[in-house]
């Protein structure tokens, strides 16, 4: 920014870098609005494009999917697991009791 009254350039002062200073005329003035304006840009560039939100909706949405999917197969497996377990008691068992009738 320059100064509006001699057109010299102004530079931020050191005791308040909200304030600009001309030293030519010795006079300070206040950093325009603007530069807040700019900030808030500079906020709003960092949040990503629509595209590039949506594709990571995606991954996340798929990622989701894929835990609860792993889920279900955890819980499949479990359920499954469990007759052949008992099946093999069972097997045991009567094998047990033949051998038992066997030996008696
Ligand atoms: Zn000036």
């Amino acid at each position: 920014m320059k100064c509006p009254v001699c057109g010299e350039t102004l530079r931020p002062g050191k005791k308040d870098p909200n304030y600009l200073l001309c030293y030519t005329c010795k006079k300070k003035y206040k950093v325009p609005e603007k530069k807040t304006v700019k900030k808030e840009e500079q906020k709003y560039s960092n949040i990503p494009p629509k595209t590039v939100r949506k594709k990571r909706e995606k991954e996340m949405k798929k990622a989701y999917d894929e835990m609860l999917s792993v889920e279900e197969e955890y819980q499949e497996d479990k359920v499954s697991v469990v007759p052949i377990v008992v099946l093999t008691i069972a097997i045991l068992a009567v094998a047990g009791i033949i051998v038992y009738m066997l030996l008696k």
